[in-house]
């Protein structure tokens, strides 16, 4: 079901939100003992939410998703609600606070379901750094569910909820929504408050929709979106109705395919999705036209410079003292530090604390941060003037589908790789959506990219929306329990 359909039974008063709210947690308990997308179920506080869902719609006084069951990635804070970021170092967090991403929700009436898995910190492409268990792909349980907002596309594949939100740094909405066959958008750097986020790296870190189609995308994303003072990079700029943009169709519009990624070590069947969409919107009156971004190459880069050298500084707060585990049997407080975050952190995120820190380093931000931010500024002139000649870009998501949990796992070079598409729009701040276009012979979802400029989220939206209109997947379903 999707969260418009629900929203239509529950204002027809054909189903209550506590009926809706139990069934997703019936069916949490019995399908999640093999998805693992959640490590927190808060069924007290949904069957509470819900239950003033149904007094506020018996009022007729519902909001947008009064009555809505959602899931929240576990890296948005949730006032008494455990918040772990998928890490062992904070086990016992309970945020004093919401997010105002989270509060949002709760202003539109949504119904917080619990917190889902990702990879700890939000680093990694598969969700198998999480500390709380490794969810895995509804359509195919011996491959993963792509990361780190692993939790939150599985949670909507296996409908165990309606919609989730998730965060993308360098891809992480759009390649788990790839390949777990659900829609996900990164909007523009600043169109969503980050404050309430646990960090990764503030200055492409972005929080947006997981939904099951475009529509439901766009109605979170009118939901979530708009200035926040506590967040000092969230733009004032007014929030368009992003469901009155749904209709718009790509007539006339030109859409542009950036050569470079087409290159070598595409997945054939990937090639094929993507091709057989661009037809689709050539049919839909889109004009195709080929473009380049030429410093595609060294995205990747940059990217594993920036974004490390923002994490080594962000989570510095987890200390054992502000923030975080403290091991107690230290003789001093060097010891004390060295031993909690010793303790805490996992491998993924002791690596990236180090070449962070080794970058930002005298004698080496020259050589590393510096140049890797005039790189960032190269690959941002590439989408200037590619943007010049068209009005959205197509491409693939990601190089192949899902792979088998624990191919990469032994690889990092190998699992940074698997982000090269995703990784430009956030060094550059554009908004990106990835829409589901096909399946791999294996049974693997499959989705497409679509890129705009910054502000451009409509344009997205109506290009999704064709896409997904036009598709001949409608309808299939993933069954985790065979
Ligand atoms: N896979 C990328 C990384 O590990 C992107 C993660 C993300 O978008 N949070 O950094």
């Amino acid at each position: 079901m999707t969260m418009a359909a629900a929203r239509g039974l529950l204002d027809r008063r054909e189903i209550s939100s506590v009926e809706l709210t139990t069934a997703f947690l019936d069916r949490i308990s019995v399908f999640d003992v093999k998805v693992n997308a959640y490590i927190t179920v808060d069924r007290e506080g949904a069957l509470a939410a819900a239950a003033a869902a149904d007094r506020r719609i018996a009022e007729g006084r519902a909001a947008s998703l009064t009555g809505i069951p959602l899931s929240l990635k576990d890296v948005l804070c949730t006032k008494g609600m455990r918040t772990t970021a998928g890490s062992k170092i904070l086990e016992g967090f309970i945020p004093p606070y919401d997010a105002t991403v989270t509060a949002r929700l709760r202003e539109s009436g949504a119904v917080i379901l619990g917190k889902v898995a990702m990879d700890e910190f939000a680093m990694g492409s598969s969700s198998e750094t999480c500390a709380y268990g490794v969810p895995c792909n509804p359509w195919r349980l011996d491959c993963i569910c792509g990361g780190s907002s692993g939790g939150s596309a599985a949670s909507v594949a296996a409908a165990e909820c309606l919609a989730s939100i998730g965060s993308d740094t360098g891809g992480s909405i759009r390649q788990p929504a790839s390949h777990c066959g659900i829609v996900g958008m990164k909007p523009t750097y600043g169109r969503v408050s980050r404050y309430g986020l646990l960090a990764y790296a503030s200055s492409l870190d972005q929080l947006g929709p997981m939904t099951r189609d475009v529509r439901d995308c766009a109605m979170l994303l009118n939901a979530i979106s708009g200035h926040d003072r506590r967040d000092s990079t969230s733009v004032d700029r007014p929030v368009p109705d992003y469901i009155a943009a749904l209709n718009r169709g790509v007539s006339g519009l030109r859409i542009g395919l950036p050569r470079e990624y087409f290159s070598a070590g595409l997945d054939p069947e990937v090639e094929k999705t993507v091709g057989d969409a661009v037809s689709r919107l050539g049919a839909a009156g889109a004009e195709i036209v080929e473009v380049s971004l030429p410093h595609t190459d060294y995205a990747v880069a940059a990217y594993y410079i920036v974004a490390p050298a923002e994490a080594s500084s962000n989570l510095s707060r987890y200390d054992g003292v502000r923030f975080g585990h403290r091991n107690l049997e230290a003789a001093d407080v060097q010891e004390m530090f060295r031993r909690s975050r010793s303790e805490g952190f996992g491998p993924e995120v002791k690596r990236r604390i180090m070449i962070g820190a080794y970058a930002l380093s005298a004698g080496y931000y020259d050589a590393y941060y510096k140049k890797a931010l005039q790189v960032r500024t190269l690959v941002a002139g590439d989408f200037t003037e590619a943007f010049a000649g068209c009005d959205l870009l197509i491409s693939p998501v990601a190089p192949t589908p899902a792979w088998k949990l624990g191919e990469k796992t032994g690889d990092p070079l190998a699992m940074y790789l698997s982000d090269i598409l995703t990784i430009p729009a956030n060094l550059v701040g554009i908004p990106a959506v990835s829409v589901p276009a096909g399946f791999s012979a294996a049974g693997l979802p499959i989705g497409v990219q679509i890129q705009a400029p910054h502000f451009r989220e409509e344009s997205l939206l109506a290009c999704a929306r064709v896409l997904e209109e036009s598709s001949s997947i409608g309808g299939r379903r993933p069954e985790p329990a065979e």
